[in-house]
């Protein structure tokens, strides 16, 4: 049985065939759709009075992931800065001007940043296996 999500990239619902790829999860494969609400498959039962999961559908997926990408190279990481190291730096303490949220790839530079997304995230080795799923 089919189920909906909403696609929140560009605001529309979306039918769905019982897994879905997230990659902002960190999901390479496809996986089951479970209920937000009764944490079980949707397959399993009747949802449709259930809460719908937001993702990206898959014509808008790949316009997601690129918007993070850049978003994570031009904003500051959060969470893993202590105020002593001062933001912006690699494992060797080199300092970078962000990262690919994807790929993990640090640059150092905006050129960096801009070879990186360059033709569509070419140069990114996560986004392009997205692309080939
Ligand atoms: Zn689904
Ligand atoms: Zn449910
Ligand atoms: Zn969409
Ligand atoms: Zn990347």
């Amino acid at each position: 049985m089919s189920h909906r999500h909403f696609c929140d990239f560009a605001g529309h619902e979306w039918e769905c065939s019982g897994t879905a790829l997230r990659p902002l999860a960190g999901d390479l494969e496809p996986s089951t759709c479970i209920c937000l609400m009764h944490q079980v498959s949707m397959d399993n039962g009747d949802h449709s009075e259930c809460s719908i999961e937001l993702l990206a559908c898959p014509e808008h997926r790949e316009e997601q992931l690129a918007e993070m990408a850049i978003f994570g190279a031009s904003y500051p990481p959060q969470g893993e800065i202590d105020a002593e190291s001062m933001m912006f730096k690699d494992t060797d303490g080199k300092a970078i001007v962000g990262f690919c949220l994807l790929c993990d790839k640090d640059f150092y530079s905006m050129e960096d940043v801009e070879a990186h997304n360059a033709n569509n995230l070419s140069a990114c080795a996560v986004f392009q296996g997205f692309k080939n799923n």
